[in-house]
């Protein structure tokens, strides 16, 4: 009888503006051999969401139920699980790795190029009350952790935290420049920064921002629409540049990005939003022993530390708006007006 229950879901019926997204009563899913079913509490509001809705990406095939960052219970686990059980709070990872492909077995899984399970694409995702997730996609939450700071790890903290802790090595004492701080990585990269006792430089092209990052933990705010703010932060620092730039913009920010960098300096790129090719001067990056990293996603053990780091530190995720899963389509139409500060949160 409960596999014919029935859940409330968001379904992109087909690609197109915010309206696509219907609100309605489908089947409640029923975990197969190696499944968990999830009572979701909550779930993320990503700007890929947007992406996919569009139809930008040809993974997704309408019907879908999309959403990804989404935290919850486990309600029912499927044939063949182990390390999970109804009641276990957990919150998602994106994809699984394949395991077995060469960049697996040399433990980069961020690297993989056959990864299933991705959630809100290739199988039904977190714009419900109810999802059936690969136990691969799962980790399981610190002790206490709030859902609603938990479902933000994997997408928002994740990447910065990589960045920061493993590309970077920060430590207290040290100086971070965040560029594009006042989306939703840049919020998590300045609290981040702060939890570990160190400097952040929080960059950002409008006035108007500067209260909310200065709200968010951030020591010091420049405002460069121009991305020329490489003799601003060396100022800051007295000549002598920061250790690592968060670069969240990529190509418009990179100059200011380089030329913030004190000798031995890294630069972990995580975001390039023009796709506009640029220039290094590659005589300072030998004299200077530069380093620029790309970071992409962080993995689902780092996933868990970053989860314990957030918990530890008490950090909790700006969340700009909280709705109730049925407005959903609104909550695309906020995102995609660029005027938050922090995420949007769905709830069930
Ligand atoms: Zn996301
Ligand atoms: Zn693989």
């Amino acid at each position: 009888m409960k596999h014919e229950a029935m859940m409330k879901a968001v379904v992109l019926r087909a690609f197109g503006e915010p309206e696509v997204l219907e609100y309605g009563e489908v089947p409640r899913p029923a975990p197969r051999p190696g499944e968990v079913l999830i009572e979701i509490r909550c779930c993320g509001v990503c700007h890929l969401d947007l992406i996919l809705r569009k139809g930008m990406r040809s993974r997704v095939k309408p019907p879908r139920i999309i959403g990804h960052e989404l935290a919850g219970t486990v309600a029912e686990v499927g044939e063949g699980v182990e390390g999970f059980a109804p009641g276990d709070r957990v919150a998602s990872f994106n994809f699984q790795a394949c395991g077995v492909c060469e960049d697996c077995l040399r433990g980069r899984p961020s690297l993989c190029r056959q990864t299933h399970g991705d959630i809100g694409q290739t199988r039904d995702g977190g714009y419900a009350q109810y999802a059936c997730l690969l136990q691969g996609n799962l980790v399981k939450l610190p002790e206490g952790m709030p859902f609603e700071h938990a479902c933000f790890g994997a997408c928002v903290f994740a990447p910065p935290y990589k960045a920061i802790r493993h590309v970077g090595q920060i430590r207290a004492g040290q100086s971070v420049v965040i560029t594009g701080a006042s989306g939703g990585l840049g919020l998590a990269a300045i609290q981040i920064v702060r939890a570990l006792g160190a400097r952040s430089i929080a960059i950002t092209g409008s006035q108007g921002k500067v209260e909310a990052l200065r709200a968010a933990g951030a020591d010091e705010v420049v405002v460069s629409p121009d991305g020329a703010f490489g003799e601003q932060v060396r100022g800051l620092t007295g000549g002598r540049g920061v250790d690592l730039v968060v670069e969240l913009i990529g190509s418009p920010t990179f100059d200011g990005a380089m030329r913030s960098l004190a000798p031995g300096g890294r630069c972990a790129v995580i975001g390039e939003l023009h796709g506009t090719p640029v220039s290094i001067n590659l005589g300072l990056v030998i004299l200077k022993e530069w380093e620029i990293r790309g970071v992409q996603s962080a993995t689902r053990d780092e996933l868990a530390e970053v989860l314990g780091f957030m918990h530890e530190h008490r950090i909790e995720p700006v969340v700009w708006q909280k709705l109730p899963l049925a407005q959903a389509a609104q909550a695309h139409r906020l995102l995609g007006d660029r005027e938050a500060i922090g995420r949007i949160l769905l709830v069930p």
